[in-house]
């Protein structure tokens, strides 16, 4: 029998999640077709994923291709869309069955709602599109019929626990934790903590924002609100354990005391392809976990004093409206300014924590309202940074 073709767009194609998801499609090349893809900025990277997949559009929101580089994309017979706005265009444009969001940050967002607009389904990577809008993003999904499967490992991993369940009978998620670089780090070392320490993962190869949202635990922070969002349940079932070894990629616990766990290798490949091909599992020739190679798995508390993000962010899970998506703004804007060496690491909670206390929260809050409160909270923690240096 011939399989049918599902036609892919994906953005962010040039980071780490998309680079991996081309990896997927050219492992699986006979049921996926590649039609869109986006860059920032990496547009060489996006000109060679061009010459390989052959997609007939491509968008590039943060540089304008040179002369040649258009002419080059021409020569391919790919249509190139430019400026900020061109993912949420592309999204909008494209021939595609799924859209693969691997965009880092709040950018992702409005490509998300026009793909749901248009009655797309999604593998979303793009956790911030539902920290900062989960209301609006499941709403948008549920009326327009559309599923929305996670690449996060630790989603990916509570998806497939759910698989044949009554969704009642949930009684916790357990969401498991690698703790990052600086899991067993005194609050005195983290105020030293350098960037380059902050960039090196104990498990993990991704992104220098998700790499430094490890290090601060806010990626959990907003892993929680992730899940909160996507599998319907209240912030108090989501409990978070540290497991160093990153092998249990999450649990769920049900109403009769039993407790399902998904493992694997750390590869995101496996999460990955699992969201492109839902509903079907496919093969994959991926390393595979022996646990007689394992030495050990252990599970510890997480410290919400030292890791102060985790905290702020369950508590603007539980404030709702606009909260969350001030924190994950100013959160970007922070980690930015830590990238470009501008403020100390345990400024980036602090930061987050002053413009939560200064805007103002909306609730049920608007498309626009998002927006404002994001594009806000970026302002204030560029304008006050300074501030709070000592
Ligand atoms: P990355 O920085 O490697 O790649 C980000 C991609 O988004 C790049 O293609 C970049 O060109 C594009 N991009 C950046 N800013 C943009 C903007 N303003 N507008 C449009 N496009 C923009 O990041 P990543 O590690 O691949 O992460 C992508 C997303 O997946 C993030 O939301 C992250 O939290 C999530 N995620 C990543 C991993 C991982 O292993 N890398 C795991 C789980 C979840
Ligand atoms: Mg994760």
């Amino acid at each position: 029998m011939k399989k049918s073709v599902k036609k892919l767009a994906i953005l962010g194609a040039t980071g780490s999640i998309g680079v991996n998801s081309l990896h997927v499609v050219e492992k699986l090349a006979d049921i996926f077709q590649v039609t869109a893809l986006s860059t920032h900025v990496n547009i060489d990277l996006l000109l060679d994923q061009a010459r390989k997949f052959r997609p007939r559009l491509a968008a590039i929101a943060g540089a304008e291709p040179t002369a040649e580089q258009r002419r080059l994309f021409e020569q391919l017979g790919v249509t190139v869309l430019t400026g900020p706005d061109s993912p949420a265009r592309l999204a909008e444009l494209a021939d595609y069955d799924l859209l693969v969001n691997a965009i880092v940050g709040s950018a992702g967002f409005l490509p998300t709602m026009s793909a749901l607009q248009r009655h797309k389904d999604l593998a979303l990577a793009n956790k911030e599109t539902l920290v900062m809008g989960g209301e609006l993003v499941m709403s948008a999904a549920r009326d327009n019929n559309c599923s929305i499967v996670p690449i996060d490992s630790e989603h990916s991993a509570i998806f497939q626990c759910l698989m044949g369940e009554n969704p009642q009978t949930i009684e916790k998620i357990i969401l498991t934790a690698s703790g990052g670089p600086f899991r067993t780090w005194s609050l005195e070392q983290l105020r030293q903590a350098t960037v380059e320490q902050a960039l090196k993962h104990p498990n993990w190869s991704m992104g220098n924002k998700i790499t430094i949202d490890s290090a601060t635990m806010m990626n959990k922070g907003l892993e929680v609100i992730e899940a909160k969002w996507l599998f319907n349940v209240p912030v108090d079932k989501i409990q978070i354990v540290i497991h160093p070894q990153s092998l249990i990629h999450s649990m769920v616990a049900f109403s009769d005391g039993s407790i399902k766990a998904q493992l694997g290798q750390p590869d995101m490949r496996v999460p990955i392809q699992l969201a492109m091909t839902w509903p079907e599992r496919l093969g994959s020739d991926f390393p595979r976990l022996d646990f007689c190679s394992v030495k050990s798995m252990t599970f510890e508390e997480p410290d919400l004093t030292r890791f102060r993000a985790l905290a702020i962010a369950c508590t603007a899970a539980k404030t709702g409206g606009t909260a969350p998506a001030v924190m994950n703004a100013a959160n970007e804007a922070a980690v930015g300014l830590f990238l470009e060496r501008k403020i100390k690491f345990l400024n980036i909670a602090e930061l987050i924590d002053t413009a939560i206390q200064t805007i103002a929260v909306v609730t049920s809050p608007s498309q626009e309202e998002l927006l404002q409160a994001d594009r806000q909270a970026r302002a204030f923690v560029l304008q006050h940074y300074s501030h709070i240096l000592r």
